[in-house]
């Protein structure tokens, strides 16, 4: 928030349960006001989305940058949206979403200004080894190692740290696709012909979302 901006969130720091709760009844009023049977007639009965949607844990994008609304797109989030064949979460969500669930499409979207790419740019990912960060630490290896391969590359690109980061975090959503492409649920059905695999950037500052990688 720029230091002149009035609040326009729903909740605060400072807001209990009881807050939460009134604002789940707006929230649902709302939503309901805008599309009448979409609780009773839709979500009611199960779901059939036609998107994963994998995005970074950031608290100011989700799938709903697609437009989308409850039901449309399964979705998981981790820091830095980060695909590990290794990662009991990512094949269990890669598995119920493409096997089960049926989606046609998975998303990777990264973002701009990306804590945790930001953090290895600066320099700052050490500082946390042996901290009660350090599980932190270990889980960023993998963004500290892509940024040291295309370290040369974006510092003879550019001295401008935001330009540096936006397209480490375009590096970062190709590197995760080559990943998710690695995986056999994702290979098994890009060769059945059941889903495409597309590669975004959103934009924290626009909200707006760009092609990074070749469709699959
Ligand atoms: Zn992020």
């Amino acid at each position: 928030m720029s230091p002149a901006a009035t609040n326009i969130f729903t909740l605060t720091h400072n807001s209990k349960l009881p807050d939460l709760l009134d604002a789940n009844q707006q929230w649902c009023h709302e939503t309901t006001q805008q599309h009448p049977s979409l609780f009773r007639d839709f979500n009611a009965n199960g779901q059939t989305p036609h998107t994963l949607f994998i995005g970074c844990s950031d608290s100011r994008y989700n799938e709903n940058c697609l437009g989308v609304i409850p039901g449309e797109a399964f979705t998981w989030k981790s820091i830095a949206n980060i695909v590990h064949a290794n990662d009991l979460t990512c094949r269990a969500t890669l598995e119920f979403a493409i096997n089960v669930l049926k989606v046609n499409k998975v998303v990777i979207c990264g973002h701009t200004d990306c804590g945790g790419i930001n953090t290895c740019l600066a320099h700052k990912r050490a500082a946390l080894e042996n901290t009660s960060n350090n599980h932190l630490f270990q889980y960023l290896q993998d963004l500290d190692d892509l940024y040291h391969e295309n370290k040369a590359g974006l510092l003879a690109t550019t001295n401008n740290v935001k330009v540096q980061s936006r397209t480490l975090s375009k590096l970062n959503v190709q590197k995760q696709i080559n990943n998710l492409l690695a995986i056999d649920t994702v290979q098994e059905a890009l060769a059945r012909s059941e889903i495409e695999v597309y590669g975004l950037l959103y934009d924290v500052a626009t909200g707006l979302v760009e092609q990074v990688s070749e469709n699959k």
